[in-house]
């Protein structure tokens, strides 16, 4: 789950992660008494920045003012005008595709005057099993860019697993950012603070980018960005409160609500499997075909009609999917059950009519897979059955013309 940066900014605090001051507002009114609160306590620099879930905003621009998703002001009337200009537009950066994103909230923070502005990031690296924290001094720019391109300015700590991160290694990370004297104690305090938070958080990813040295000597966090582990939010109630639904796919929403485990992707061969193993193999073999997939799908163990149905329904409420692939294997599930719940969902009548000019190859391996084939081929639907995993992806390659 992503959360918005002033979400973000205000968890951070809670762990002493040191960032500007900042209100967040829904309004322009409220970005004008944020910024009123935020003079009252000693600012002259506002920045107004949009708040959605992708980053670039610096750069993006509003669909129909043009504006920048991050603007600084010198004046509260300046922060009314820049919120003005924000609020309620679309806000297109290299993150969210041209469709972009429509700014509904917007957070207000102090401008500081930057010195220089560095990269610090947490996540866990998989290859060692370990929490890795990684500084660069590269920072307000695209970290891809310097991973793909400069590797070597980007330091690594490794977090022994069970044990915090050491004072030594926040020393080393602090030191690759060329810094020394108090910015270098701040840096080294800034990260200890924030590596407390990414355990504590269950977080799966978090960056700061930038991570600002001021022309006052302090260290702060200019950008917060963090992505949590969903299958901890069970235990982190207060984390869950900050979803904001809106910013999610409405598709992938309406599975989750389902149970069903559903990612939108951009191709036009709807997918529906079994296990997430499976489902991945489905998606390369249909690749391999030529073909691409419109969905990654996982129905889970037990598919049956309820699931399949579902399955259906959100599958094609993707407009770009012209076939489908329902790939199931019958380890517990016996196959002649699944296909009698395709063909009960097939016969739903808002799933058929959608189905007109959409074909489905079916693939059913496992328990009474034969019998399950006899089904499909016997029903009468619009339905082609397939034996092999490699057949499958062909027909419904050939199915789509690809
Ligand atoms: P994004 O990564 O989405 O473009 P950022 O929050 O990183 O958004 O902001 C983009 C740039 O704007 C930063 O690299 C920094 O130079 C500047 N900036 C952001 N917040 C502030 C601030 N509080 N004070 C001064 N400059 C800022
Ligand atoms: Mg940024």
């Amino acid at each position: 789950m992503n959360i918005h940066e002033y979400q973000a900014k205000e968890l951070l605090q809670s762990y002493q992660v040191a960032v500007p001051d900042g209100i967040s507002a829904f309004t322009v009114d409220e970005a004008v008494s944020a910024a009123e609160k935020l003079k009252a306590n000693g600012a002259s620099l506002f920045v107004v920045k949009a708040q959605i879930h992708a980053g670039g905003r610096g750069k993006g621009r509003t669909k129909s003012s043009g504006a920048k998703g991050v603007i600084l002001a010198t004046s509260v009337e300046e922060v009314k005008k820049a919120a003005a200009s924000l609020i309620g537009d679309t806000l297109v950066t290299i993150q969210t595709g041209e469709a972009g994103k429509k700014v509904e909230r917007l957070y207000i923070t102090d401008g500081v005057d930057i010195a220089n502005e560095y990269y610090v990031g947490v996540t866990l690296d998989r290859t060692r099993n370990q929490n890795v924290i990684m500084v660069s001094t590269e920072g307000g720019v695209e970290i891809e860019k310097v991973a793909a391109e400069t590797p070597e300015k980007i330091v690594k700590e490794w977090v022994e697993p069970g044990l915090p991160l050491q004072a030594n290694q926040a020393r080393r990370l602090a030191f690759a950012l060329g810094l020394s004297g108090d910015p270098f104690k701040k840096a080294m305090k800034f990260i200890m603070a924030l590596y407390k938070a990414f355990e504590a958080t269950d977080a799966s990813i978090i960056e700061i980018n930038p991570l600002a040295l001021t022309d006052d000597n302090d260290i702060v966090a200019l950008d917060a960005k963090i992505n949590f582990d969903d299958n901890a939010l069970y235990r982190q109630p207060k984390i869950a409160e900050l979803r904001d639904e809106s910013e999610e796919d409405p598709l992938e929403l309406e599975a989750g609500a389902s149970n069903l485990n559903y990612i939108k992707l951009d191709g036009n061969v709807g997918c529906m499997v079994n296990g997430a193993g499976l489902a991945m193999a489905t998606m390369d073999m249909i690749k391999l075909a030529g073909g691409e997939p419109a969905n990654f799908l996982d129905v889970g163990g037990g598919a049956n009609v309820e699931t399949v149905r579902n399955g259906f329904r959100i599958i094609l409420k993707d407009p770009n999917v012209e076939a489908i692939l329902i790939n199931i294997f019958g380890g517990i599930v016996r196959c002649d059950r699944v296909a009698n719940g395709i063909i009960e969902a097939v016969k739903d009548p808002e799933i058929a009519n959608k189905l007109k000019d959409v074909p489905i190859i079916v693939r059913l391996q496992g328990t009474n897979a034969e019998e399950a084939k006899v089904l499909i081929d016997e029903s009468g639907l619009n339905v082609i059955s397939a034996v092999l995993l490699k057949e499958a992806a062909e027909e419904v390659t050939r199915a789509i013309g690809a």
